[in-house]
């Protein structure tokens, strides 16, 4: 689903997300094949030029640049303005006070109407609701048929007066049905046409004003770009729409329709239709599709946390003192608190896009309990201690051991683990001088 335009967004992100510090060069080379990616993806021209405005005023700003990662953080901007373009939070449906509720479905015909009546019944059976479903298509032949087939397939009763009678008559002897059986919501199946005509608009008004209907949604297929666009613009401008929804998203539409049409008319998507079977419809979540189509797995809320968890003046301290090798077994344990600040470490993990794509990954688990030790163990330390390790004798290391509640084997551990991570790092900062001096003389 939106596969193409999730692609090119990746790309055009990806070089940003490496980057320690970004330039505003950067910014707008990344903002310009952003605005490339919308464009092909069919959104509306007006649209992508003020959302790509907005997020390279953001990505410029104080924002980034006193962030830690700031190509992670213009990632989360563009996740959390495509999420406000696509309306920000789900929208439900409004219930009547009295029921029963009743949702009248509109649109051009072969958008999916008559596929989500029955979808949108479902759904509300399964939240223990007494949907009834009305055939108010007399025109088309064999829709009447259609829906009487799946509402036996699902189970929901469905009202018809046959292809002879008032469309705007059938849907409100619907309604009296649906309190003589005490169902609490009436989904109402309309006519829909090829293109949109003034008999259609009118036949759709009357029924529309004699029925009050609590919603009344657009059924708009994903699949015809910004036509789905004008489409709900029309049918906004005579109906007053109170909703979407977005049906065949599960092919290889380009996503144009699902980032614009909020954008453009004001209604929000209610609901989005992922194939021809009758199953519930799925509730639309702009946060969740946008970060679909960035994909984010979970790691926005990992960056969240990071940029609680960890302070920057410190990391960077920290960073100094590793280049330096004057990384003492204090600094050691900061580290190890400032990464379990970030939670339980399996959990951080699972988080990461990719790893929670790995075999068996949810089985995985991190020991806390030995982190919580080690860092017991560097707490009975003295300071003397904690600055130069090479003093710990046997007798210290039996003092610390019972002081912490461990074996002296283990008090050896973890003093012999830090010794090799100092090692490793005095290389890496005696490599990292070298490859200095070489690169000052090209
Ligand atoms: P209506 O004329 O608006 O009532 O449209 P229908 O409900 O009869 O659907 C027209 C065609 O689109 C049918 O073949 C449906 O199976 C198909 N269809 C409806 N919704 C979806 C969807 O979400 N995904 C896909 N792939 N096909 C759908
Ligand atoms: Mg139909």
């Amino acid at each position: 689903m939106l596969e193409g335009i999730s692609s090119s967004l990746q790309k055009a992100l990806g070089k940003l997300r490496s980057k320690g510090k970004l330039t505003e060069d950067d910014v707008q080379a990344a903002m310009r094949e952003v605005r490339l990616a919308l464009l092909a993806a069919d959104v509306n021209v007006k649209v992508v030029k003020q959302f790509v405005d907005r997020v390279r005023e953001r990505a410029i700003g104080q924002e980034v640049q006193k962030s830690l990662t700031p190509g992670q953080q213009v990632v989360k901007i563009v996740y959390e303005e495509l999420t406000e373009l696509m309306g920000g939070s789900q929208e439900r449906l409004r219930m009547a006070a009295k029921p029963p509720t009743v949702v009248m479905l509109v649109g051009l015909q072969g958008a999916g109407k008559t596929t989500a009546a029955a979808k949108l019944a479902l759904s509300f059976r399964r939240h223990q609701h007494r949907p009834l479903l009305v055939a108010a298509d007399v025109y088309r032949p064999a829709a009447i048929h259609q829906l009487e087939v799946l509402g036996k397939q699902i189970d929901v009763p469905v009202f018809q007066l046959g292809n002879q009678a008032d469309p705007v008559d059938i849907a409100r002897s619907g309604r009296e049905e649906a309190i003589r059986q005490g169902a609490d919501v009436v989904i109402i199946d309309t006519a829909g046409r090829l293109h949109i005509d003034q008999p259609l608009m009118d036949e759709l008004r009357r029924m529309r004003d004699a029925l009050q209907p609590d919603e009344v949604l657009l059924v708009v297929d994903a699949m015809t770009g910004q036509d789905a666009v004008t489409v709900a613009e029309s049918f906004h401008q005579h109906l007053g729409l109170t909703g979407v929804i977005l049906t065949k998203l599960d092919g290889d539409t380009r996503g144009g329709a699902a980032l614009t049409v909020r954008a453009a008319t004001g209604c929000p998507i209610k609901f989005v239709g992922l194939g021809e079977k009758i199953e519930p419809l799925e509730p639309f979540h702009p946060d969740r599709l946008a970060s679909r189509i960035l994909g984010m797995g979970d790691v926005l809320s990992l960056i969240e946390r990071a940029q609680e968890a960890i302070d920057l003046e410190k990391a960077q301290e920290m960073e100094h003192k590793l280049r330096t090798a004057q990384f003492t077994l204090d600094d050691f344990r900061e580290q190890l608190q400032q990464v379990r600040k970030l939670g339980p470490m399996d959990q951080i993990l699972k988080m990461l896009p990719g790893v929670n794509k790995i075999k068996g990954i949810e089985n995985l688990q991190v020991d806390e309990r030995r982190l919580q030790r080690i860092d017991a163990i560097i707490s009975s330390m003295t300071k003397e201690e904690r600055q130069d390790p090479s003093i710990m004798n046997a007798s210290r290391r039996r003092r610390v051991a019972m002081g912490s509640g461990v074996t002296v084997r283990e008090v050896n551990q973890v003093l012999n683990q830090f010794e090799q991570a100092r090692e490793m790092m005095k290389r890496f900062a005696g490599l990292g001088k070298r490859f200095g001096r070489r690169s000052a003389l090209n």
